[in-house]
């Protein structure tokens, strides 16, 4: 049994949180998936177990557990529904982990207190024509009295719809390239602001996809995350842990595939016996069980790592690049497992394998992790 690396009361609170995730989120997972939301009482359910906050220091409101606790807890809640695990990957990952990292004292107090609370936050880096190569974002923050004034527009933005605040990244010099970007912290309800289209997806498919626009939206100076024109790094250390979020995702998408397997080919007969006592059938699973515990080693270790504040570059892209080609895979082979009963909507194979799919593009696809891979072994 492969563990990670987490306190004994970590682990007590762990076992709460599976007991949720299998018996309150997983019964509605398909139900998530056909009406395309997460209900608000899932949301609220998790807030009251502490999860919002568990991540959060101690001095803004939170829990102060470890980052390792987080990718186990985003692990469980996607076994279950990945929908609903994005909800808090997003709020914690995504838009509290820069202002931990980055963020002054003030915007911690006004922000991470309402993260531990249960308030729900996102990321919007991503625009229509800057997806992999980020820094050739267009949206800018000109300077205006005390602080700046946000146009331009989002695209592809997750907890779109229910987020009450974003980490946005702007341009504030055009001159300067990626050293020209600039984060700030921008609320939902700011005049100027809006949700722009609702985008419609193949999997996780509960989770709020969105189009952002702005116009002429302010943001006053005490809302830059970190320094003006210091905005990209503070963008690519978010996305170093929030890799190791998503390989977390694929270890749950494709632990619950590979369960609902085993499950199927001890009880279904054909030629007489089970087919689980086909040799053939038995290699595959074997193959996905190797692939999954190995995927989890690397995912449990950058986590660790990044627990440590080791530089866990490499090892964050290593995670989501293995364990979500890994879930690939795997959500694949269980559905040919089912036969043809997998490719119905009847099971739950297919639904795993759509949800797989995401983990192999989005905060960086795959191609991009094999870039920064690559990148860090020839820079040494
Ligand atoms: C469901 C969903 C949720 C998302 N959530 C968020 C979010 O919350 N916040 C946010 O900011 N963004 C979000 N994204 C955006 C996501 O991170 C981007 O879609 C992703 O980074 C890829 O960008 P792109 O779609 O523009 O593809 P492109 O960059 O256009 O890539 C197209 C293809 O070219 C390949 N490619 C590009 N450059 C290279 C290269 N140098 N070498 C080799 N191959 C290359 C890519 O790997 C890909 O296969 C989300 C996307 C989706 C679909």
């Amino acid at each position: 049994m492969i563990e990670a690396t987490i306190t004994q009361d970590e682990k007590e609170v762990l076992k709460y949180v599976r007991q949720f995730a299998q018996k309150e989120v997983k019964p509605l997972a398909r139900e998530i998936d056909r009406t395309k939301s997460v209900p608000q009482k899932i949301i609220d359910r998790m807030n009251e177990l502490g999860l919002f906050s568990s991540y959060i220091p101690r001095e803004y409101g939170g829990a102060g557990l470890s980052f390792s606790f987080l990718v186990r807890v985003i692990e469980e809640l996607s076994m279950a529904c990945p929908s609903t695990a994005l909800v808090l990957d997003g709020a914690l990952t995504l838009f509290a982990d820069p202002l931990i990292m980055f963020g002054s004292d003030d915007l911690k107090k006004r922000y991470l207190t309402k993260v531990a609370a249960g308030a729900v936050g996102g990321l919007a880096l991503t625009e229509a024509n800057a997806g992999s190569d980020a820094a050739a974002i267009k949206t800018s923050a000109v300077r205006k009295g005390n602080g700046y004034v946000i146009n331009g527009s989002k695209m592809f933005i997750s907890n779109g719809r229910i987020a009450k605040f974003f980490v946005v990244d702007t341009v504030t010099d055009p001159s300067k390239g990626h050293r020209g970007i600039t984060t700030f912290v921008v609320d939902a309800d700011s005049p100027g602001f809006r949700v722009s289209r609702d985008i419609e997806k193949l999997g996780i498919r509960g989770s709020s996809t969105v189009e952002l626009e702005f116009q002429d939206v302010f943001v006053p100076d005490e809302n830059v995350v970190g320094e003006v024109n210091r905005g990209f790094r503070v963008v690519m250390e978010t996305l170093d842990s929030g890799r190791i979020g998503i390989a977390a995702q694929a270890l749950g998408i494709a632990q619950a595939a590979l369960d609902e397997a085993v499950d199927y080919v001890r009880q279904r007969k054909q030629f007489g016996q089970s087919i689980g006592d086909f040799q053939g059938i038995q290699f595959m699973l074997a193959d996905m069980s190797t692939k999954l515990d190995a995927a989890r080693l690397l995912t449990y270790k950058a986590a660790e790592m990044w627990d440590r504040h080791e530089n866990a570059v490499k090892i964050s892209s290593q995670a989501k690049l293995f364990a979500s080609d890994a879930a690939m895979s795997i959500t694949t082979d269980c559905l040919q497992l089912f036969g043809g009963y997998g490719y119905t909507t009847d099971l739950d194979a297919e639904r795993h394998m759509r949800d797989a799919k995401i983990t192999q593009i989005y905060e960086g696809t795959n191609q991009i992790q094999r870039v920064i891979i690559a990148r860090d072994l020839l820079r040494q």
